[in-house]
């Protein structure tokens, strides 16, 4: 046991600052029993930076935003990916690694974006638009993205829509990133009505109240956030920009609007900043857990599956997106 105790106390000096001591025993035998877990599968855990710090800093080896995971998980070289996020993040996954098990350790991880459009859908928007390029948020089903001519995530939607030298393009599902990227752009965009349900709730009203409770404070917020918020805060770009932004900027007090454990993970490396912690959670990616991380390794479950045919296309949608 004293191997397992420096393991875990050097962990724990890392994440000191997001997660009290109190708490820590509870997470210590998940995370003894997920490290040598992943050393007899040969697996490698993905984790989305919405996910808790005791997952993010104590047991993942690849973390980020959508598009870094995407990117990531074309390079792992393991038998068995994990990926602590929700559904379509492990499509993805699968998408780009056919041949490895990809395992999500709760199947009822969804997304409201995910959720809020079809295949079918899909298939009678290219009826009513016929011609016009479909960019799809990677925040889809692989059936949507199949549908689709190219994915984007947050972070490279400008980049994508502008890369295919088209007039006008119709972009799904996220009507508030669709609105946002078409401010930001001389290309004509078609949006849907999905919203994400954590970004949605944030409003201007929320924004003016912040700056007068804490005076001088730099707020940040993720373009899933209706325009109106959007257009009132410091800074706006996907979780990896909000990232780097406070590690470039280094504000004396920053308030980040979008998923709680977010303002937790970026404050572990960032000692001198202040974080106001006005957020929201997103119900679906707090269904992983470490307890469910480790059964998934230890039973082999959820293991994520997709139809050839529509992985076919779909991967080609996200390989499309990935040489932009
Ligand atoms: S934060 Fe929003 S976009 Fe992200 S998984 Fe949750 S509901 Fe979906």
């Amino acid at each position: 046991m004293p191997i397992a105790s420096s393991r875990t106390a050097a962990l724990y000096d890392r994440v000191r600052r997001v997660i009290p001591p109190i708490e820590w025993p509870a997470f210590t035998g998940d995370i003894e029993a997920i490290l040598d877990l992943k050393r007899q599968r040969n697996a490698v855990i993905l984790a989305h930076n919405y996910q808790t710090p005791e997952i993010f800093h104590c047991v993942a080896d690849i973390v980020g935003d959508s598009l870094a995971l995407a990117r990531k998980a074309m390079t792992v070289e393991a038998d068995v990916i994990v990926l602590a996020g929700v559904h379509f993040m492990a499509e993805t996954a699968k998408l780009l690694n056919p041949d490895k098990t990809v395992l999500i350790p709760d199947t009822q991880a969804g997304c409201s974006l995910a959720d809020s459009i079809t295949a079918k859908d899909v298939r009678l928007l290219r009826q009513r638009y016929p011609g016009i390029p479909i960019v799809t948020y990677v925040n889809t089903s692989a059936a949507v993205k199949a549908e689709s001519d190219i994915c984007c995530t947050s972070g490279n939607a400008k980049a994508v829509v502008e890369a295919l030298g088209v007039p006008q393009v119709i972009m799904l599902p996220d009507e508030y990133l669709a609105q946002n990227i078409a401010a930001q752009t001389a290309v004509k965009v078609i949006a849907w009505k999905g919203h994400c349900e954590v970004h949605e709730r944030f409003t201007p009203t929320d924004i003016r109240q912040l700056r007068e409770d804490h005076p001088g404070v730099t707020v940040l917020a993720h373009p899933e956030c209706p325009p109106e918020v959007v257009a009132e805060v410091d800074f706006s770009g996907s979780t990896a920009a909000m990232s780097d932004y406070v590690g470039q900027q280094r504000p004396a007090r920053v308030v980040l609007m979008t998923e709680c454990s977010m303002s937790d993970n970026v404050a572990v490396d960032h000692p001198d900043v202040e974080f106001i912690r006005p957020c929201n959670l997103c119900p679906h990616m707090k269904r992983i857990t470490l307890t469910n991380i480790r059964t998934a390794l230890e039973q082999n479950r959820h293991v994520v599956a997709i139809d050839p045919e529509i992985a076919g296309r779909a991967r080609r949608a996200v390989e499309r997106m990935l040489a932009v």
